[in-house]
């Protein structure tokens, strides 16, 4: 089973196609809307509609036939971190995501320290000031600084 990840041909969006391409039978191909094509997956993010068309590459499913491009997955697995850290509202898990996403390996009560130290005026280490600054608003939330 392989993966396989391409960019989005989207202007600003941060999306991925993401496919399997363990089946392809070039014997037998299918007619997707009209054309040979294995898969008609969307973009992850904008839900732009694509074909994977049996040269091998992948394309809009429109008229323009606008190739995108191969990435690796580790680039698709990083924005889906970082979109699952976008999207969340909880604060708590919010700050726990960031820790995530940034591979730290603080926990969340030692931000929320990190955060009152700072507020205090004490220092504080450059990867906790980088979580401080930018978990501000559910930091605040957190340790009922209001
Ligand atoms: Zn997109």
């Amino acid at each position: 089973m392989a993966i396989e990840a391409w960019k989005c041909v989207v202007k600003d969006c941060k999306g991925f196609i993401v496919f399997e391409n363990a089946d392809f039978d070039f014997n037998n191909i299918p007619i997707l809307d009209g054309i040979y094509a294995f898969d008609d997956p969307s973009c992850t993010e904008c839900g732009k509609q694509y074909k994977v068309v049996p040269h091998y590459t992948v394309i809009t499913a429109e008229d323009e036939f606008e190739e995108a491009t191969s990435t690796c997955i580790t680039k698709f697995e990083k924005r889906e971190i970082e979109r699952s850290f976008e999207n969340e509202t909880v604060p708590y898990y919010k700050v726990q995501r960031f820790i995530n996403m940034r591979g730290y390996s603080y926990s969340v009560d030692s931000v929320m320290n990190g955060y009152r130290a700072k507020k205090r005026g004490e220092y504080i280490s450059y990867t906790m000031k980088d979580c401080v600054e930018n978990l501000e608003k559910e930091l605040k939330e957190l340790v009922c600084d209001y």
